[in-house]
């Protein structure tokens, strides 16, 4: 899809892949009475029909990259290629991602700046790839950088997360041994250093540290969702907890809060796994909220 201009910031996008499973696997408390609504603004047949049990969730994997003062900043890094994972969706992957990089008018030198939003396997892959047989930073040039909560959460392998430990391993270790990794403080507000006008705010309960991240200069807001917010049945139910959230109902009461923050303003949102042009705004719709995608 063609570059977003929100002033003095130009954001494009980087497909690595879509990848459908059961939506009642990820979101299992979706109602038939959620998705007629949903219907009336979310035209997607091959995905969502009024029953729950055969409507599908089509995850969209994708990087944001934000050029910004002469930086270039790459938001999450998708899932990354010869992995071993133990999710067999993942698994080994060998997708197109550098190329199309590369297609947005990027090569991998030319990021001066990674920013994850959390710490999961589908936000942090491409961090490292394989060079005879070691993990190296996949971007020679650049600063990473990784909240401290979800940083030490993973890196403890909790109960529970060894899928995304089994990432941290080979896509955050070898980043911070070739000493391109800064562990950062989401707790505060606001960070100005990261750029000019681009700044991390916490927006914890899917992960323990994640963050959304802001970026605004000369023109309308952007915000990069991260993983507030799954898929766009949650703008109707922002109570419906994700399967691999850590902490659901904090998940529930950020998704709201962002949504509340962002309604009916000219903010234009990027969420990390939406489908088609991914960008576009909230609305506020009754008791609830509908999302107005940017064109293709
Ligand atoms: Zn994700």
């Amino acid at each position: 899809m063609a570059p977003i201009k929100l002033g003095k910031i130009t954001v494009h996008k980087v497909h690595e892949m879509d990848s459908p499973v059961p939506l009642l696997s990820q979101l299992p408390g979706t109602t038939s009475e959620d998705l007629r609504r949903l219907m009336r603004w979310y035209d997607q047949p091959d995905e969502i029909t009024a029953d729950p049990e055969s409507a599908l969730m089509t995850f969209s994997v994708h990087s944001w990259v934000i050029e910004v003062d002469g930086l270039t900043i790459l938001i999450d890094t998708c899932c990354g290629n010869h992995k071993n994972r133990a999710l067999p969706e993942v698994h080994q992957l060998d997708t197109r991602y550098l190329e199309n990089l590369r297609a947005a008018g990027f090569a991998p030198e030319d990021i001066d700046l990674v920013m994850c939003t959390h710490l999961h396997f589908d936000h942090i892959g491409w961090n490292t790839r394989l060079e005879n047989g070691r993990w190296v930073p996949t971007f020679p040039q650049a600063r990473y950088l990784f909240s401290r909560r979800d940083f030490e959460y993973f890196r403890d392998n909790p109960e529970g997360e060894a899928l995304h430990n089994e990432a941290f391993l080979d896509s955050i270790v070898p980043v911070m041994e070739a000493g391109q990794g800064e562990i950062v403080d989401a707790d505060i507000a606001i960070h100005r250093e990261i750029g000019n006008g681009v700044w991390l705010e916490p927006a914890y309960g899917h992960s323990p540290g994640c963050c959304t991240v802001h970026a605004q200069h000369g023109g309308a807001p952007g915000i990069f969702w991260g993983d507030v917010i799954h898929h766009p049945v949650q703008l109707i139910r922002h109570d419906l907890p994700f399967a691999f959230d850590t902490d659901a109902p904090a998940a529930s009461r950020t998704r709201k809060a962002v949504m509340e923050h962002v309604a009916d303003t000219d903010t234009i949102c990027f969420p990390a796994h939406f489908r088609r042009s991914s960008a576009g705004q909230v609305k506020r719709d009754g008791d609830a909220f509908r999302y107005e995608f940017l064109s293709d």
